[in-house]
């Protein structure tokens, strides 16, 4: 609790908190000072001064001062707990997409330390350095993330708050490959594959947000749209970059809408053959979706038994995905 405090005095800047709140203020000449009017009282003469240096304030008009949990106590009418409450949560967000940007790195950094990720990358058919370096793929062994994000200045509670480790201080992501999802250069959610016997997927309790990589797929006239982030890899690697995957079957209306924002674009749903017919039910609803829209959607069907991603470490070859890509309907 101490040193959450001590941070969020550290990391938070009382000027910005009232710049953020519409606070105008000029410069004391010759002073390291800011002053204008008093948010805590009816002031007329600017009188509310701040030090951004010692990130502090006094008001002459009212005789109130202190630092910035002192400052918000007042305003917002909180206690001291329900301040620091109210400041880790917008710390948390403010800082939750740098969090998240510093834990992909780590996790790309460990992707070459354990053998058992590079024995799953190749068992999964992903062999090009440069693809699997632009994806940004990393690897969480476990056990490592919690103590590298503390060392880094990261609290607890902001690590629980990110879903990043579980109340008991285990790392959520253990023998995961991990993918990291950008929206303008920033990571918004982590998509973890299990190696081991632990359920195949994993994503941060967050929005997955837009389609996958929509940034550069977008251009294109003609799309794929894939299951997973495997069969992704693989298509990507075979020189297909017109694929995109919404990390599963179902689409949010913002994905839809992303599909929908060049007019007479084909849509090329490659979901699962499997066995339970899932994935062909879920293409099937996914097209007359599409269409509605004024789409030209259309189903490519895989052998039985095989996704995009397996399809290819059988065996196939680009020619023969796009061989199947003709023959959709
Ligand atoms: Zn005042």
């Amino acid at each position: 609790m101490r040193e959450d405090l001590e941070q969020i005095k550290k990391r938070i800047s009382l000027l910005d908190y009232l710049r953020q709140r519409n606070w105008t203020a000029r410069r004391v000449s010759a002073r390291e000072e800011f002053v204008g009017l008093c948010p805590l009282h009816a002031d007329n003469r600017p009188s509310f001064y701040v030090n951004p240096r010692k990130n502090v304030f006094y008001c002459h008009g009212c005789g109130r001062g202190g630092d910035l949990i002192r400052f918000v106590e007042l305003a917002e009418c909180l206690s001291f707990q329900q301040t620091i409450a109210h400041l880790q949560r917008g710390f948390a967000v403010a800082h939750d997409s740098e969090l998240l940007d510093k834990t992909a790195d780590f996790f790309q950094t460990q992707l070459h330390r354990h053998p058992e990720a590079a024995a799953y990358l190749q068992q999964r058919g992903l062999f090009d350095a440069g693809l699997i370096e632009q994806l940004q793929i990393g690897y969480a062994p476990g056990g490592n993330l919690r103590a590298h994000l503390r060392g880094l200045g990261y609290s607890f509670e902001l690590l629980l708050g990110a879903g990043l480790i579980s109340d008991q201080g285990r790392d959520a992501f253990c023998r995961r490959l991990i993918f990291p999802f950008r929206q303008q250069g920033r990571v918004i959610n982590l998509y973890g594959r299990s190696i081991g016997a632990a359920f195949p997927h994993r994503l941060l309790p967050r929005s997955k947000g837009g389609l996958f990589a929509w940034e550069s797929v977008r251009v294109f006239s003609t799309v794929i749209l894939v299951e997973g982030l495997l069969d992704l890899a693989v298509l990507w690697q075979a020189g297909l970059r017109n694929v995109t995957s919404a990390i599963g079957t179902h689409l949010t209306s913002d994905q839809l809408s992303q599909l929908c924002d060049q007019p007479g674009r084909c849509v090329y749903i490659a979901f699962d053959n499997d066995a339970n017919d899932a994935g062909q039910r879920a293409s099937r609803l996914l097209r007359a979706t599409l269409q509605r829209t004024g789409l030209d959607a259309r189903i490519l069907t895989l052998p039985p038994g095989h996704d995009p991603n397996s399809y290819f470490v059988s065996g196939a070859t680009a020619s023969d995905f796009l061989a199947l890509v003709r023959q959709a309907q």
